[in-house]
């Protein structure tokens, strides 16, 4: 119970009161009441212990209520909570320059915002005022965000509504894009996604020779480092780097605040000149509860060793994983870059939503979080807290193929 509130009095409020979308992506048939959360680890009402390997979609980046990103919040909370930007508080000055020590030459000028499409969306504007063009391209699958004009980036169906949104954004596939299509229109910018279907990986030069294509038409080049960005794939920092590639603009969002809603915009000092011809303002952007929490974040990367564990214990599990997939013939594919991982669920086709959610619901079961993803939401997504250790995956490993074994049992 929750305030007194029993589970059904929560269903109840969320069948009349809630966004009514929220009652079919409960997730679960048997939905999930979480009330507590520690480092990798949830709790539910009824006492049951979850290892999250979702991470609120893939949010949560050192740890649920991290000690000490908990403990900057509270001193900051006791502090200060909000100026705006016409005064000047120390903590948005603080973690501009070290969010921009973060990043390589010349993306040094910061903007803060508040979610991942708010910084997509501001990315938009800037590179259509910096170039002077309209078109925008990203890939066919993708999630930027769900604001009018991030949808138009979106191209994942799901997420698509029957009207007008942005128009100028046009989404190619990977092939088109190496084969040429991009010659077809003059494309301007193109955003970098990865993760909503189930962190499908570049093909070996692909992002150099897109950026190449767009820069040779006057175009800039967007990294959207929402899920990628903070040492979630373990080599690196950033995605996009690895890819010998020098985005002009990179967002972010999800883990630079560990569930702190937080975006940003990095750019170059050209860029944001372009952008300082109008005001550009922002009530909540860069405020001080938020600033206090993403400095902690990143200080806490560094003092825990969070990239390295990334790519520690991600390369361990895609390891295993991969052994998995060359036992049980409905795992077609694992990929993925240290705690970044989708598992495509298919042998010749992909798995049936019935049998995608029975997999899943059996692995929540035995005290597991994962998520979905995919065109066919055929792919299990693996995104968890940084700080998972050898042990949890081991756990996880246990229950994954103990799943998938009782649904071939039954087939
Ligand atoms: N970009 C990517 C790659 C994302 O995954 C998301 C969120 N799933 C967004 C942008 C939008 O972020 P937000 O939900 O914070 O607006």
């Amino acid at each position: 119970e929750y305030k007194g509130m029993s589970k059904e009095w929560i269903m109840e409020i969320r069948r009349k009161n809630c966004n009514p979308m929220t009652m079919k992506i409960t997730y679960y048939k048997k939905p999930v009441f979480l009330h507590q959360g520690y480092m990798q680890w949830l709790w539910d009402f009824d006492g049951n212990r979850y290892l999250d390997l979702f991470a609120g979609v893939a949010t949560v980046s050192v740890g649920h209520c991290h000690p000490k990103v908990a403990a900057a919040l509270q001193r900051q909370s006791n502090k200060l909570w909000h100026t705006t930007n016409i005064y000047v508080n120390p903590t948005l000055h603080e973690y501009s320059e070290k969010l921009a020590s973060h990043l390589p030459d010349p993306l040094k000028v910061v903007y803060l915002t508040n979610s991942g499409s708010e910084a997509n969306d501001l990315a938009m504007l800037m590179a259509r005022l910096h170039t002077g063009n309209f078109d925008l391209l990203t890939l066919r699958g993708s999630y930027h965000g769900g604001t009018q004009q991030t949808m138009g980036l979106t191209s994942n169906s799901s997420y698509k509504y029957p009207i007008a949104t942005s128009s100028g954004c046009t989404h190619v596939r990977g092939e088109e894009a190496t084969a040429g299509t991009l010659l077809c229109r003059p494309p301007d910018n193109v955003a970098v996604p990865k993760g909503m279907g189930g962190a499908v990986q570049y093909p070996k030069n692909y992002l150099k020779e897109a950026y190449q294509l767009v820069r040779e038409r006057g175009g800039v080049c967007i990294a959207d480092e929402v899920q990628t960005g903070f040492g979630r794939t373990g080599s690196h920092f950033w995605g996009f780097q690895g890819h010998d590639v020098l985005p002009d603009m990179v967002t972010m969002a999800k883990g630079i605040g560990d569930g702190f809603p937080m975006g940003a915009v990095v750019t170059t000092p050209e860029i944001a000149a372009s952008f300082a011809k109008a005001f550009h303002f922002n009530t909540f952007g860069g405020g001080p509860l938020a600033c206090a929490v993403a400095s902690s974040v990143l200080d806490t990367i560094k003092e825990d060793g969070t990239q390295q564990n990334s790519h520690n214990v991600g390369t361990y599990l895609m390891t295993e994983l991969a052994k998995l997939r060359d036992t049980y013939e409905i795992i077609g594919d694992v990929r993925g870059k240290g705690l970044q991982i989708g598992v495509e669920m298919a042998s010749r086709d992909p798995l049936s939503p019935e049998a995608m959610s029975e997999i899943f619901e059996d692995i929540k079961d035995m005290g597991v979080l994962i998520g979905k993803g995919g065109v066919y939401g055929q792919a299990f997504r693996i995104q968890p807290p940084m700080c998972i250790t050898k042990e949890d995956v081991k756990f996880f490993l246990a229950v994954f193929k103990k799943a998938i074994q009782r649904y071939m049992d039954k087939e």
